[in-house]
């Protein structure tokens, strides 16, 4: 169904393989968008907020596409616009607070769930289809170390990435036979200007005592890298599952602190 109030659907060039990445307008997002643009795709950059993602496509030749991964209508205007796709990018997502499972806050859970899991599932099913058209495709999610390993205080976004990284692995052997590589990159902490803002509710100290004493954490075009690593592989390479943690990080909860 198209949404009524949305703009026309934009027009995108047929000349450059499409890469669809969700939750462009930050962080992990935002720097894959530009390293896939780098790498010669031609990137529809997704997220609610199209003012920066209309800052982003000026920047790398893009085109900014207003999505909430969470919304039915907003997902099937964005598969309409999308005939054809190489390479999705369900990266939207994240982590709402740090509370233990005896004071879990249900709402919090439920939106990690409806982002993280839900979001993109429901993408990955809208595109698949274009996927086929293009005669090729390939899924690319962003889980997290939280979909492996849990730690204390973070059930609820465990839960939701633990989903997610099954959801992935099932879908590998549903599609096993068609053109189609899925990849899973669990990234470790990534230092990204509102990741832990948000998991935070805005407390900026909060966020920042995360990283603090942390030599060296990992930055979103780490992850990027990964990212451009996988999709430029030979069509026959599918690459499963990449883990990165900075050099600091053993463990979700072993992190080595200077301070
Ligand atoms: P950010 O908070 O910087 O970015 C999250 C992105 O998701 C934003 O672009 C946001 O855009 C988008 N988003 C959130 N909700 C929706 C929605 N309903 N519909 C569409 N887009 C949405 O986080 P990071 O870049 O750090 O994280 C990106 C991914 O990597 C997430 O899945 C996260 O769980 C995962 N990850 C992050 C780690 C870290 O330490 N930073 C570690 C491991 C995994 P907008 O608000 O404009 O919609």
């Amino acid at each position: 169904m198209t949404n009524p109030d949305s703009a026309p659907a934009p027009t995108l060039p047929s000349s450059s393989p499409i890469a669809v990445v969700t939750g462009a307008s930050s962080g992990i997002g935002a720097a894959t968008a530009r390293r896939l643009a780098a790498e010669g795709f031609h990137v529809v950059a997704a997220a609610r907020r199209v003012d920066r993602l209309e800052k982003l496509a000026s920047e790398i030749g893009a085109t900014p596409f207003p999505l909430d991964v969470t919304d039915d209508t907003s997902v099937a205007a964005l598969a309409e616009a999308v005939p054809e796709c190489a390479v999705l990018v369900n990266n939207a997502g994240g982590a709402l607070g740090l509370d233990p499972v005896a004071e879990a806050d249900l709402g919090h859970w439920q939106r990690m769930f409806d982002v993280n899991v839900l979001g993109s599932v429901r993408v990955t099913k809208a595109l698949l289809p274009a996927m086929l058209r293009y005669g090729r495709g390939h899924v690319v999610n962003i889980t997290s170390i939280a979909g492996h390993l849990v730690y204390e205080g973070g059930a609820g976004y465990a839960a939701a990435k633990h989903a997610q990284h099954a959801v992935t692995e099932t879908l590998r052997l549903e599609l096993n036979g068609q053109p189609v590589r899925i990849t899973e990159i669990a990234p470790g902490m990534v230092k990204t200007e509102e990741f832990s803002l948000i998991r935070f509710d805005g407390d900026a100290e909060r966020a920042e005592a995360t990283y603090r004493g942390v030599a060296a954490p990992l930055v979103a075009e780490d992850i990027a890298d990964c990212v451009a690593f996988a999709v430029t592989r030979p069509a026959h390479v599918d690459v499963d599952l990449m883990v990165i943690k900075p050099i600091a990080q053993a463990a979700p909860h072993k992190v080595h602190r200077t301070v």
